[in-house]
């Protein structure tokens, strides 16, 4: 399979998941359009990077998707959406009673509503070009809920949910929309969890890693960004493309219990 000829835009890659996905859709021959709400040389570089390495065309367009104008914005600059992967997300960990607001709002805005105008903005550049593929990076807590995360379950089963809606939506066409959903897989986010759980729950970073974050893992093993790079490979391919509205789950046995 080749991606040549296609332009891949994925939000949130300058870091993790995102950018090891833009590495692989770029290994495969896709233009790849790097993004985060930063406009740092250290982003352009990396564009530059993939570039260079790969013989492809990537670029970094900077938008904050906590921003609906600014998702739109993204897509249109990006000037051509042939592959949409909705990957931009952060987290916080508290009780209801004291989580924050501003970080509700940001959560939901950046990890559920950026997915919603992205996805209005490139399904008519699908259309146009007669083929698509959108992947929202959901998580395992798009299936199940956890304490704590209050906004991040919610957010994510939203994802999933519109995943399901737009997969109906473009059904007779040739796009797919589908979701993954992984359990946790080692990057910047995850490393940013493990003090705030170990806080939370009174115990050492190790206890944290071992006993609340992959409590619920039965495989015991982080999932690996080139794990997740491989499913969005394969979604892009022409295998996958009677695979629509569904959530893909990658989490060791998550959410079989
Ligand atoms: P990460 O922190 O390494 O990457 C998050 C990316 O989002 C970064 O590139 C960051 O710059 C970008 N971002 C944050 N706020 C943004 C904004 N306002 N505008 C544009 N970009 C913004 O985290 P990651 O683990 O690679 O997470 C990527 C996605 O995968 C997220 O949606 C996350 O919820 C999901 N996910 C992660 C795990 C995990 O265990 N790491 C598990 C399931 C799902």
């Amino acid at each position: 399979m080749s991606l040549r000829g296609k332009t891949a835009v994925i939000t949130g890659s300058n870091s993790g998941i995102g950018l090891g996905v833009a590495w692989e859709l770029a290994r495969q021959g896709a233009d790849v359009v790097l993004n985060s709400f930063t406009d740092a040389p250290d982003d352009h570089a990396l564009a530059a990077e993939i570039s260079q390495e790969t013989g492809t065309n990537a670029r970094y367009i900077q938008a904050d998707m906590s921003k609906g104008e600014d998702c739109r914005a993204l897509i249109e600059k990006a000037g051509a959406c042939d592959i949409l992967v909705n990957n931009a997300g952060i987290q916080h960990v508290a009780p209801v009673p004291e989580f924050p607001v501003e970080k509700w709002d940001a959560i939901i805005a950046i990890n559920m509503s950026s997915a919603f105008h992205t996805t209005a903005a490139a399904l008519p550049m699908m259309r146009k070009a007669g083929w698509g593929r959108i992947i929202n990076i959901a998580s395992a807590h798009g299936l199940r809920a956890s304490p704590f995360k209050s906004a991040y379950v919610t957010a994510k089963h939203g994802v999933v949910g519109m995943t399901k809606v737009v997969g109906l939506e473009t059904a007779k066409e040739p796009i797919t929309a589908n979701a993954i959903c992984p359990g946790y897989v080692l990057t910047p986010l995850v490393e940013k969890q493990i003090p705030a759980t170990a806080k939370e729950y009174g115990i050492s970073e190790d206890e944290a890693i071992e006993k609340v974050i992959l409590l619920k893992q039965p495989s015991k093993a982080f999932v690996t960004v080139e794990q997740i790079a491989g499913i969005v490979t394969f979604l892009c391919s022409d295998a996958a493309s009677q695979i629509t509205g569904t959530a893909i789950s990658a989490d060791g046995g998550w959410s079989a219990q």
